[in-house]
C-alpha cells in the first residue's frame, strides 16, 4: 500500500485546504483538496484505501470499527465519487488544474453500494471528466484497478508511477476464472503500469529513484513533483475549446484494433435472432427446473403470447427465456427495413494485444456462432420516420463485454451522428469488460463517454437503452449516460454481479436484487419500456 498523499502529508503542494468534508460511511477514500503547485491553483482528488501502508496497523485499523466507518477496507462508496464529481466542478469554477491520485482495489461490490446507484456514480465521475472544461492530470500511485480506477483516469494525461499497477481486475478473481494461479492471470494480463505505457494507456512513468515509494517517500515525491511540474506548467493555459480539443485528439488514438477485409467479413456475417419460434399450438416447451415459491415442479407448456407480454420472462420463477440478438434489438427499435450498418465501422475487428490464451480461437468460434465481427453493430436508421444512429449491442458475443472494438466503434458512430446532425441512440448489453485485453479494455470506456460527450455538446440527444445484463464496465461506460431507458422485467443491471457480491460478503442478496423493480424502488431507473413500445418511446424522447 502507498502512503504518499494523505492529509496530513501534502508537503509538495502549497496553501492546502480541504474541502466537501463529511463523516458518512467511508469518507476518506476519496479525499479533495484545494492547493497550489508552483503557484497555479489545483484541484487535488486523491483516493487513499487506508489509514497507513504499514501491513501490521492496517489489519489492525481495519478491525477497529470507527476505522472501518472511515475507510470501508479501501473500496470507494458512491458518495466517494459524488465528492469527487463535487470537486472536479469546483475545479472548473475556480479555473483550477485537476490533480488526480490513484490507488485503490476496486470499487465497493455490496448491495448497499448498488442501491446507493455504484454504477451510475462511478459513471457520472467519468462523465464530469469528460465534460470538465479545465486540464485533467492522474496520477496512478500504487493499484488502478478495475471501475473504481477507471472512474476517474479519464484525464487528459495519465501518469504512473513506475512500479505501479493498472489492471481490469485483480489477477486473484482473474485466475478463478480462468486460470490455475494469479501469478499466471498477472502475467499474460500484463497488469504493470510500464505495460499501460507500451500499450499507450499511460502517458509517462515516474521514476521510483530509489525503489518502492513507501520505503522512499521523501524521493519519490520529489520525483511526482518534478514529473508533474511540466505538465502542470504546459496546463495553465485554459481556453476551454483548446483543452477539449486536445481532450478529443488523445481519446481519439486510445485503444487498438485490426480491419478485415469484405470477403473475410463475409464468409459469416449475417443477421441472427434469438426469439424463440412458437409451435403450431402457440406454445413453447417450459423451460427446465421450473419451480415456483412453495417448491412445486412445473412442466406444463408456456404461451408464447403471454411470454411475449413478460418480456420472455418465466411468471412462475423468474427465468430468462432468450437474451435477444443485437439485431432483435435492431428490429424492435428501428422502422423495418431503414437500418443499414455503418461502412465506417463494419470491418473493425477486436485485437489480440496481449497474445491471450485461446483469444483469438474464441473470437473466430464466436463470430461465426453469432453472425456478427464485434460484440456491437452500429449503423443509420429510422424511427418513425426520423433519421437516427444506432448502437446495439449482443450478449452472444463474449457476454457483450466492453473492450477495445466498442470504445471506437461508438466514437466514429458519434462522429456520423455529429456530421449528420442526428440523435444518437445506444442499446446496452453486457456483463464487463473484456479480460482477454487487460486494461486497455477498461480505458476504451472514458473513450465511449467522451464521444457520447461530443454528440451531446452538439445539441444532439443520446439515448441509452439499458438491457439484461448491463454490469460493470458496461454500466459505467454506455449504461450511465444520456437519457436512460430500462428495459422492462430486466436484471443483472448495476455495478457489481450478484455472485461477486455475496462470495464478498457471505451473505445472500435480497429478493429481487438488481432488477428494474429493485431500482426502481432505489430511484434509479425512472423509464421503464416494454421492447414492443421501444420505437414509439424513443421517438417521443429525440
Ligand atoms: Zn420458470
Amino acid at each position: 500500500m502507498n502512503y504518499l498523499f494523505t492529509p496530513n502529508d501534502l508537503s509538495i503542494f502549497e496553501n492546502v485546504n480541504s474541502c466537501f468534508e463529511t463523516d458518512k460511511f467511508g469518507n476518506c477514500l476519496i479525499q479533495t483538496h484545494r492547493a497550489e503547485l508552483f503557484g497555479i491553483p489545483v484541484m487535488l482528488v486523491g483516493q487513499q484505501s487506508g489509514p497507513s501502508s504499514n501491513y501490521k496497523n492496517m489489519r489492525k485499523a481495519m478491525m477497529d470499527p470507527d476505522q472501518i466507518q472511515k475507510w470501508n477496507h479501501g473500496m470507494p462508496v458512491p458518495i466517494s465519487y459524488e465528492r469527487a464529481v463535487k470537486a472536479i466542478y469546483l475545479a472548473e469554477e475556480e479555473n483550477r488544474i485537476l490533480l488526480i491520485f490513484i490507488d485503490t482495489p476496486g470499487a465497493d461490490p455490496t448491495e448497499r453500494s448498488e442501491a446507493n446507484g455504484i454504477a451510475w456514480r462511478i459513471g457520472d465521475a467519468i462523465h464530469a471528466l469528460a465534460d470538465v472544461k479545465v486540464p485533467t492530470i492522474s496520477v496512478i500511485i500504487n493499484r488502478a484497478c478495475s471501475g473504481g480506477a477507471i472512474a476517474l483516469t479519464g484525464t487528459d494525461t495519465t501518469l504512473a508511477l513506475e512500479h505501479s499497477t493498472y489492471l481490469v481486475i485483480t489477477p486473484e478473481a482473474c485466475s478463478s476464472i480462468l486460470f490455475h494461479t494469479p501469478n499466471e492471470a498477472a502475467k499474460i494480463s500484463q497488469i504493470t503500469s510500464r505495460e499501460g505505457f507500451t500499450h499507450g494507456i499511460v502517458d509517462e512513468l515516474i521514476p521510483e529513484p530509489n525503489g518502492p515509494a513507501h520505503r522512499n517517500k521523501q524521493q519519490t515525491l520529489a520525483s511526482v513533483k518534478t514529473v508533474l511540474r511540466k505538465y502542470v506548467m504546459n496546463g495553465s493555459d485554459f481556453d476551454p475549446k483548446t483543452i477539449f480539443g486536445k481532450r478529443v485528439d488523445r481519446w481519439k488514438k486510445i485503444g487498438h484494433w485490426k480491419e478485415i477485409n469484405p470477403s473475410e467479413l463475409n464468409s459469416f456475417h449475417r443477421p441472427v435472432t434469438r426469439l424463440p419460434v412458437p409451435e403450431s399450438t402457440g406454445y413453447i416447451k417450459r423451460h427446465e427446473k421450473c419451480y415456483d415459491a412453495n417448491g412445486n415442479h412445473h412442466y406444463d407448456p408456456e404461451s408464447f403470447r403471454e411470454l411475449e407480454k413478460t418480456n420472455f420472462i418465466c411468471d412462475v420463477c423468474g427465468h430468462r427465456y432468450v437474451r435477444p440478438s443485437a439485431w432483435d434489438y435492431i428490429d424492435w427499435m428501428v422502422d423495418s427495413g431503414s437500418f443499414f450498418e455503418h461502412e465506417e465501422t463494419k470491418f473493425i475487428a477486436d485485437k489480440d494485444i496481449l497474445g491471450f490464451p485461446g483469444y483469438i480461437e474464441k473470437l473466430k468460434e464466436t463470430r461465426i456462432k453469432t453472425g456478427l465481427l464485434t460484440a456491437m453493430i452500429t449503423g443509420d436508421g429510422t424511427i418513425c420516420g426520423k433519421k437516427i444512429v444506432l448502437c446495439t449491442t449482443d450478449f452472444g458475443f463474449l457476454g457483450g463485454s466492453f473492450c477495445m472494438s466498442t470504445g471506437e466503434k461508438v466514437w466514429r458512430a458519434a462522429q456520423i451522428a455529429i456530421n449528420k446532425n442526428v440523435p444518437m441512440i445506444i442499446q446496452a448489453c453486457g456483463g464487463g469488460a473484456r479480460m482477454h485485453e487487460g486494461c486497455s479494455s477498461m480505458v476504451s470506456i472514458p473513450k465511449a463517454q467522451l464521444a457520447m460527450s461530443r454528440v451531446e455538446q452538439a445539441g444532439l440527444a443520446v439515448v441509452t437503452l439499458i438491457t439484461d445484463p448491463t454490469l460493470g464496465g458496461v454500466a459505467i461506460g454506455i449504461g450511465s449516460r444520456g437519457q436512460r431507458l430500462f428495459e422492462f422485467n430486466a436484471g443483472h443491471i448495476g455495478f457489481s454481479g450478484k455472485r461477486v457480491i455475496e462470495q464478498y460478503t457471505g451473505e445472500k442478496t435480497s429478493p429481487g436484487f438488481q432488477t428494474v423493480n429493485w431500482l426502481k424502488e432505489f430511484g434509479h431507473a425512472e423509464d421503464i419500456v416494454h421492447p414492443k413500445n421501444l420505437k414509439e418511446k424513443i421517438f417521443s424522447m429525440i
